[in-house]
């Protein structure tokens, strides 16, 4: 049985003549999330490709991480009204594109998709919530009706926040994917605290770790895995005894050679802490 295999995120849409996981196995890693933001891109075509290059590479991909289109405004005080399904003007056209990558997630063979649904608001009294969980119970139903799960990526809403969403939604597809840095760098929670109200919803990890904020507008700064807030070693050690095997996906918001770079020692860093782990 796999435990805590570790992994990495991988953009699909690279260059034609390369094969989509070829820096995946350089890392020497056999799993990764696919990511992308573009719809036009989930085609079956396109799916075809993923499951010839996979093949090729010996790299499998153990969910489907979707963008949605639109705008963006990853900060405290844009966020509510720009991000997932919860402004309700983008909310068609994200559910629509939602479903779209649950059609490519099942073309290429994979269990889940995964995104940022929002800022969920907290209070179930707030305008958008209403229409926020029906748009998620949308997407996770057709997700259910395909066998995929619908996985939340953690942080734009507190813990608790979260644990309701998925009780209001109710469709019994539902997890996390855990991101510790993102709790950490919208303020909203500790994520080791957050395992005892979530942690048994977490299907995925991100393996990213970042500081708080030190304004009220901008997010915190993320910052190499072991050098932020997020206390690795106990984290990993609190998910191991909640029972949690899933894949320890290595996500670095950098690019170029010093991404790389510590993408390798937090592969090094977590097959130490995994090796300790019993
Ligand atoms: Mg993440």
């Amino acid at each position: 049985m796999r435990s805590m295999e570790i992994g990495v995120m991988n953009s699909l849409g690279k260059e034609p003549g390369r094969n989509i996981f070829a820096e995946v196995a350089e890392f020497g890693l056999k799993v990764c999330q696919l990511v992308n933001w573009n719809p036009d891109l989930w085609t079956e075509e396109m799916a075809r490709r993923v499951v010839r290059d996979s093949k090729a590479s010996g790299v499998r991909v153990c969910a489907l991480w979707t963008g949605q289109p639109g705008p963006a405004q990853w900060n405290m005080v844009e966020g509510h009204t720009t991000l997932g399904l919860v402004p309700p003007e983008y909310r068609e056209m994200r559910v629509a594109a939602l479903k779209k990558g649950a059609d490519f997630a099942k073309w290429i063979g994979v269990p889940a998709i995964i995104t940022h649904c929002g800022f969920v608001p907290e209070e179930p009294t707030h305008p958008f919530h209403d229409g926020t969980v029906a748009a998620i119970r949308e997407v996770a139903a057709y997700c259910k009706q395909k066998g995929l799960g619908f996985w939340f990526e953690s942080g734009q809403e507190t813990p608790v926040t979260l644990l309701r969403t998925i009780e209001d939604v109710g469709t019994g597809n539902l997890g996390v994917n855990l991101d510790p840095a993102n709790l950490i760098l919208y303020g909203k929670g500790n994520p080791i605290d957050a395992l005892d109200v979530i942690g048994k919803y977490v299907r995925n990890l991100h393996a990213k770790d970042g500081l708080y904020p030190t304004t009220g507008r901008e997010l915190g700064r993320e910052v190499p895995v072991g050098k932020g807030k997020v206390r690795f070693p106990e984290f990993l050690k609190k998910l191991y005894k909640l029972g949690f095997r899933g894949e320890l996906i290595i996500e670095r918001e950098i690019s170029g050679p010093q991404q790389a770079k510590d993408i390798r020692k937090t592969v090094n860093d977590l097959k130490r802490w995994r090796g300790r782990l019993k």
